[in-house]
């Protein structure tokens, strides 16, 4: 590979989005002041409207985080029982979830007062395998199990054909979407966010759709689980001090719908843009001669599902010595990240959970191997030629 000029490329850089936008939103921050209502109001139900439209979901409700949506979802739902005093873990409502994910998606559930219950991932797509479900499904333990919880990681959805099965397969049986880093992308052009019962998005600032501050949303179709989420981000209030059920704060600001609400008109471009730059680090990786399909030819590349739209929220690539070259990369001014080191159910606060390595042996070897590079919408060709370059040098 010829030697580029060097250059610093960094993980992220959100002002690269910001500075064609800036008035835009600045004035839409203004509307705000102006109307000097800053909790819910009507700044939220536009946005609610046009998040609901753009995940073909029939309701919206918008929340503080991510965290908070899976939250509401779950306890909407009627998963769970938060308001009870901490009973007896294996007497919980079971949800099944991905042991690699983000934290939150197991935090949430204890928090909705049920139990996570891990099954193993699929090694191609990172996301839950339906397979190890179904297993887990057959060999009941503890109290029922309410509900699934795939996890759409790094912006591609998990195979829906197979948690629709197993919903049908299972009456009862709820799939409620963490679908925090896939705003936008979709499962046979449906929308991740009208593909279970509920879904939970996070508008951290990091993800697709970035809020400036936290933000969540979760979108259903079914008006009973929306009216609840409506009730219970608001302390249970449907009629002022007037208390239904115990809620709690989960509320939005206007502000950040405001911010958010001008970002979802330049989302499906950013998407497509960041399956481009996608497409193009596949192409240099190859050119490159550096891919195989294990870690121990070469470099492993995402792998996009036929069904699926991916919006590469992330690129993550399997590596061989993958600590290495993080820090060789490091030291040449090309940032990268790994999410996740340490997957979920050996995690220090959940010991209790009982899981020790070896349990879930798909997500552990992911958690050793996945790099994820910088990718976003408006990354230049000579920076992922650097990236590669750079991967290229470590290996020779
Ligand atoms: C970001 C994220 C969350 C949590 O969202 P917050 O807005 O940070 O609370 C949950 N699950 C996944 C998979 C995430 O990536």
């Amino acid at each position: 590979m010829p030697a580029s000029v060097l250059q610093k490329v960094p993980m992220l850089d959100f002002s690269r989005q910001f500075a064609p936008i800036r008035q835009e939103i600045l004035n839409a921050i203004a509307e705000v002041c102006d109307s000097q209502i800053f909790i819910l109001g009507p700044k939220v139900a536009e946005f609610e409207e046009a998040a609901a439209s753009a995940c073909g979901a029939s309701y919206a409700i918008g929340c503080s985080s991510g965290t908070e949506a899976l939250w509401l979802a779950l306890a909407a739902a009627g998963i769970g029982d938060s308001t009870s005093a901490k009973a007896s873990l294996d007497s919980l409502d079971g949800v099944i979830t991905s042991p690699f994910s983000f934290f939150a998606t197991a935090s949430s559930i204890l928090r909705a007062g049920a139990r996570p219950i891990f099954a193993d991932i699929d090694p191609r797509t990172f996301n839950l395998s339906a397979e190890s479900v179904e297993e887990v499904l057959s060999s009941p333990s503890g109290g029922p199990v309410r509900a699934v919880l795939p996890v759409h990681l790094y912006g591609q959805c998990a195979d829906m054909d197979a948690f629709r099965e197993l919903e049908r397969n299972h009456p009862g049986l709820m799939i409620i979407e963490d679908a925090a880093q896939a705003f936008g992308a979709a499962w046979r052009d449906q929308p991740a966010g009208s593909l279970g019962s509920a879904a939970a998005f996070s508008f951290y600032p990091t993800k697709n759709l970035a809020a400036f501050g936290d933000a969540g949303l979760v979108t259903t179709s079914s008006a009973a689980i929306a009216e609840r989420c409506r009730s219970i981000r608001t302390h249970g209030m449907t009629r002022r001090y007037f208390h239904d059920e115990v809620g709690w704060n989960s509320r939005i600001d206007a502000i950040q719908a405001a911010v958010l609400k001008v970002k979802l008109r330049y989302l499906p471009e950013g998407n497509q843009q960041r399956r481009a730059r996608a497409a193009r680090y596949d192409e240099l990786f190859r050119a490159a001669g550096l891919v195989g399909t294990s870690v121990k030819e070469g470099i492993v590349l995402p792998w996009t599902d036929p069904r699926a739209t991916h919006v590469f929220h992330q690129y993550v690539i399997r590596a061989s010595r993958r600590d290495a070259l993080r820090e060789y990369m490091a030291s040449q001014g090309v940032g990268s990240e790994i999410y996740y080191p340490v997957p979920i159910h050996l995690q220090a606060a959940l010991k209790d959970l009982g899981h020790k390595p070896g349990d879930f042996p798909h997500s552990e070897a992911a958690a050793a191997e996945v790099l994820a590079l910088p990718i976003y919408p408006e990354l230049r060709d000579d920076e992922q030629q650097t990236v590669v370059e750079a991967i290229w040098r470590f290996y020779a």
